[in-house]
């Protein structure tokens, strides 16, 4: 299938490689100098004072449920329409997930629904600001600074987005991005937190190295060898190689939005005069970094449509099945159909069409020809 068009795929040019051998060749391949460089990078790009790495996007929601205090007692206040990692951060601290339904035209955490769901054992929000578009950060904040909640970002679809001309990465207390293959820039593997609290930024650099209280450089700059293990920690850091590849990605990260935003708007031209093919909306005060360009189809028909597109090699996906109806959400935690209803009926409908930087014009007019045909042919 060598004209298969996939939803997402990573760009990796001579620089990068580079930059890769460059670090091969030198003294650290893991806690030197570049993993310094790239969180700077990170930091300053989005505009926050610290940035922390470690070794996934789950790694990083784990670190920050780990840096606010996440334990038995706790409830934090998910969103059902999002990677499953979301959630499973709180349940790593032995935290409960809870979910609050979507807005239904963007599918985004809906503000009123979390105040709905905030009880006393409420200790925390995570946003996601899903396929790319910032959630209403003023409502958020308000909401939780309300009832003391701290509020995170999962802003692993929104690298490069902005609410109100503030960056993703810099719109809550503690932001989460991926640098998984098919997110904007990528690290192989890869994770980051931004944040503006220095504490908590301390205490997720020791959590990602086995919670030990001092780091080489420091015992070597002592000249001792002693340090002592202060809580139970993983080893969650993020490799040289790594950053080295995130660093020279990052350059070419503003080219690429504006690649995807084009792209977005191709599709919403196109689509604008099909009733069967409904995008999701986009609200006026942000900028998208579409992760993901999502539609609506008919439930009854989005079977079918997605398996006509398939066969015609576009790579469309689904994004996402409710995380609160995984069997072990189900099985730990009691969730199941009827929690959340919005989020529940829009998964019956919605499709991710092919959308990454790489995509070249023609592969997009492919996409949209075959969207329109396709839904064209379906039973009304
Ligand atoms: C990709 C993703 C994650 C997890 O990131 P990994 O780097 O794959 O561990 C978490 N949340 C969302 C919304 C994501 O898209």
């Amino acid at each position: 299938m060598s004209t298969f068009i996939p939803y997402g795929r990573q760009s990796i040019d001579a620089d990068d490689i580079q930059a890769v051998i460059d670090v091969l060749n030198s003294d650290f391949l893991t806690t030197g100098p570049a993993v310094e460089s790239f969180e700077q990078a990170v930091a300053e790009y989005v505009g926050a004072r610290y940035a922390v790495a470690v070794s996934s996007g789950t790694a990083a929601l784990h670190a920050a449920m780990y840096a606010i205090g996440i334990s038995s007692d706790d409830e934090v206040i998910v969103p059902p329409i999002t990677f499953a990692a979301t959630a499973n951060g709180v349940a790593f601290q032995r935290g409960t997930p809870v979910f609050a339904d979507v807005d239904p035209e963007t599918l985004l955490l809906d503000p009123a629904c979390v105040e709905e769901k905030i009880t006393p054992r409420t200790k925390a929000v995570i946003a996601v600001d899903f396929a790319g578009q910032p959630c209403d950060y003023d409502a958020l904040r308000q909401c939780a600074s309300r009832h003391s909640l701290t509020l995170l970002d999962d802003a692993c679809h929104a690298l490069g987005a902005a609410y109100k001309g503030r960056m993703a990465g810099s719109l809550a207390e503690l932001n989460i991005f991926s640098f998984h293959p098919v997110k904007h820039i990528t690290t192989g593997e890869g994770g980051m937190i931004t944040t503006d609290d220095e504490t908590l930024a301390k205490r997720m650099r020791i959590f990602r190295n086995h919670c030990i209280n001092t780091d080489y450089r420091q015992r070597e700059e002592r000249g001792d060898w002693f340090y002592e293990m202060v809580d139970l920690g993983y080893n969650y850091r993020l490799s040289d190689l790594q950053c080295a590849l995130g660093l020279s990605q990052l350059k070419k990260l503003p080219a690429w939005i504006k690649r995807r935003q084009e792209v977005a708007h191709r599709y919403d031209e196109a689509f604008a005069g099909s009733p069967a093919v409904n995008p999701l909306r986009v609200r006026a005060d942000i900028s998208h970094a579409y992760h993901l360009y999502v539609i609506r189809v008919p439930g009854a028909t989005r079977s079918a449509f997605f398996t006509a597109l398939r066969n015609r090699g576009i790579g469309v996906n689904v994004h996402y099945i409710p995380v609160h109806l995984h069997p072990f959400y189900r099985s730990t935690f009691g969730t199941g159909p009827g929690l959340c209803p919005v989020a529940e009926s829009a998964y019956e409908q919605i499709i991710s069409l092919p959308m990454f930087h790489g995509i070249t014009d023609s592969q997009v007019k492919a996409v949209i020809v075959a969207v329109l045909e396709e839904a064209e042919s379906l039973p009304a």
